[in-house]
């Protein structure tokens, strides 16, 4: 069960609810967010739940018997929305899309991505600089004096940033020069980043891990809204599976359902979802098709030179193509 209760609610009003819940024999977590106070309180017993209804300074209650709880619909019906500023905003009354390089190589690279993005309304530039690398051999990016790079070109042209945030100890560095932390994949379940991300006022969007369930995904975005951080998004990218075919198995079926079980805005990732840049743009429109809130994509001036997955990545005028096709097929839906 989740109680909403008053944001300026009187001690005595909290005390009654508090002893109500417990005198049915249910735990109670407090939740302080951006946006409300909730009591969060698991337990097994039947109770009559119009009873707290009527309790003073209780302004929603319902019941919700799924592991996760805040982030799911049951709680919430009407879709959340994140709001970057600038007029940026991300939900289900809009299509977002996120496009740059997979990682931030230098400031020509990023200025020319910012001027593509800039040309064709796109407000919100990806970008690693802490690269997760299957290898350590390989590239694993320019670290935090690339994003102070990457920030100010942005900044200059009114671009939004979103960047992979990879351990806790990056969060304090990183937080005044990004819009978006992203969770990888290969963080999906680090339960201590989950908690640090959910003690930031900073978007984050979290990527499903590689062989995570749907189920496991919700519970991570419980990690990050149940310590105080309600500005979240999920993130599609692939699972692996059997398949050898394509790097990941994009999971077309979680985008619907994710829709149904959440209010969070839902996005998917096309580029690592298959990981073969000539079907990139396919899954990208499936993905809308299917109900994604937005894309997030990998583009480079020149793919065959980019520092990391070349591969999956496209050109700018593959890239236009696609937001026009994502555009007019968006109005069509
Ligand atoms: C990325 O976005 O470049 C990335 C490393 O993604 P993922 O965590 O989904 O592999
Ligand atoms: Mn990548």
């Amino acid at each position: 069960m989740i109680i909403q209760i008053e944001q300026f609610i009187k001690p005595k009003e909290k005390e009654i609810i508090l002893s109500a819940i417990n005198k049915i024999g249910y735990k109670t977590t407090e939740v302080k967010t951006q946006k409300g106070i909730y009591l969060v309180c698991i337990g097994k017993k039947e109770f009559d739940i119009r009873y707290i209804g009527s309790l003073d300074g209780v302004e929603d209650v319902h019941r919700v018997s799924e592991a996760y709880k805040l982030v799911s619909r049951k709680w919430k019906v009407n879709a959340s929305e994140i709001d970057l500023g600038d007029g940026v905003k991300i939900g289900e009354n809009n299509l977002t899309l996120m496009a740059g390089p997979c990682s931030i190589e230098s400031e020509e690279q990023v200025e020319k991505i910012v001027s593509h993005l800039v040309e064709n309304k796109v407000k919100i530039m990806r970008g690693g600089v802490f690269k997760p690398r299957s290898s350590p051999y390989a590239f694993r990016g320019m670290g935090l004096e690339g994003l102070k790079m990457f920030n100010r070109v942005c900044k200059k042209n009114g671009i939004k940033i979103i960047t992979e945030v990879m351990q806790v100890s990056q969060i304090d560095d990183m937080i005044d020069y990004v819009d978006v932390f992203q969770i990888g994949a290969r963080n999906s379940q680090n339960f201590n980043l989950l908690d640090a991300l959910g003690k930031v006022d900073k978007p984050v969007l979290i990527k499903r891990g590689m062989s995570g369930t749907i189920d496991e995904l919700l519970q991570s975005a419980e990690y990050i809204f149940s310590n105080g951080n309600e500005k979240l998004m999920l993130c599609e990218r692939g699972i692996r599976t059997y398949e050898t075919a394509y790097r990941n198995t994009f999971d077309i079926n979680a985008i619907p359902i994710l829709k149904e079980k959440t209010h969070l805005p839902i996005i998917a990732d096309p580029s690592h979802g298959i990981g073969i840049r000539e079907h990139v743009p396919m899954i990208a429109l499936a993905a809308m098709m299917a109900g994604a809130d937005g894309v997030i994509y990998e583009i480079h001036e020149k793919p065959e030179e980019a520092a990391s997955d070349g591969q999956q990545t496209l050109n700018f005028d593959e890239s236009k193509q696609l937001i026009n096709r994502l555009n007019n097929n968006y109005l069509l839906k």
